[in-house]
């Protein structure tokens, strides 16, 4: 007994032994961040400003690669199935929860495939128009969305998008089954809009403050319950009449499940000094949103924010009574 018990210490020993080495030297090589959606997007914008910061203070280089597909899905798959070494993250937001029961089937387990680095950000929402969309206030969108349910569109990132959440709160809203046209992100749906090729779509700050700043598309509502200092002007959907429509969208950094904690510890603490940076805090500000608190940006706390979400969507994603296979 007392020898087995020497062999298992003896192998603790040497875990320790090793992993604490493999802190200490880790980032040895670059590191690939997989944003699950297009590039140009509000998850890219925000990816890519972090990672900047991030890089610097981990001495390598974060590369961002744009998976985008299925809401979200696709890039959160290839990451849950990647080597746990602390060579790739993820940074995925809401749809992380609210994918959790949309998809009847999904090839990972949102809450157990992934460990946790931290919370990065929460960004408001917009439903903005083509320019040349005619309703002039949030009212008459919402009458004119509805008298046209048949032929007005709206773009999303595909079910499991911030977007799709939204969009498919507000068809509830109104009482309208809209026809929805997907993207692999809103970066090219926001192309779209410009375009004129689609209607309307909800989309974060993060994406459609400039263009709302610029006069090139329209906006007829925030979703957030007060009003954003950025975009004064721009009521919000409860203060229109959209009782209780409330949502914003919050991101997260993951890595495969069984990537070694002293790693996700380092990332957070990196991801920390990144987010007081005083240039993240002032592109958020300009883009309508504010880097999350120390304290959020832990592996308990979005670890936290997950578990929380996941029944907190499931109620409402229930009741829309939409999901995919
Ligand atoms: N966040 C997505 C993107 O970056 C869009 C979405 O979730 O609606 O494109």
């Amino acid at each position: 007994m007392a020898f087995y018990k020497t062999l298992l210490g003896l192998a603790a020993g040497t875990v320790f032994a090793v992993s604490g080495a493999f802190a200490h030297s880790y980032p040895e090589r670059q590191i690939n961040m997989v944003v699950p959606f297009s590039a140009g997007g509000p998850t890219d914008t925000v990816a890519r400003l972090i990672a900047e910061k991030m890089s610097a203070d981990l001495g390598q280089q974060i590369v961002v690669e744009n998976v985008g597909g299925a809401g979200g899905t696709l890039g959160a798959g290839k990451v849950a199935t990647a080597e746990p070494d602390g060579y790739t993250v993820l940074l995925h937001h809401i749809g992380m929860a609210t994918s959790a029961t949309l998809y009847r089937k999904l090839a990972y387990d949102p809450l157990n495939a992934f460990e946790y680095v931290g919370l990065v950000t929460e960004v408001p929402m917009t439903i903005v128009a083509r320019k040349d969309f005619p309703p002039g206030d949030f009212k008459s969108f919402m009458d004119h969305v509805k008298a046209n349910a048949a032929t007005v569109t709206m773009a999303n990132a595909g079910i499991g998008a911030a977007s799709h959440l939204c969009g498919m709160m507000f068809m509830s809203a109104i009482e309208a089954q809209l026809t929805t046209v997907p993207y692999k992100g809103t970066g090219p749906a926001m192309t779209d809009l410009l375009g004129g090729q689609v209607d309307f779509m909800c989309d974060q700050t993060t994406n459609t403050t400039e263009q709302i700043k610029g006069g090139t598309i329209k906006a007829y509502a925030v979703t957030t319950p007060a009003r954003l200092a950025i975009l004064p002007d721009l009521p919000t959907a409860i203060e229109s009449g959209l009782a209780g429509f409330d949502v914003s969208v919050w991101h997260g950094i993951y890595t495969p499940k069984g990537t070694p904690a002293a790693v996700n510890e380092r990332l957070s603490a990196a991801l920390q000094k990144a987010l007081a940076n005083p240039d993240v805090v002032a592109r958020f500000a300009e883009l309508g949103t504010a880097p999350s608190s120390a304290a959020d940006a832990t592996p308990a706390a979005l670890n936290a924010r997950l578990e929380a979400e996941i029944p907190r969507w499931k109620t409402v994603i229930d009741k829309a009574g939409v999901y995919a296979d």
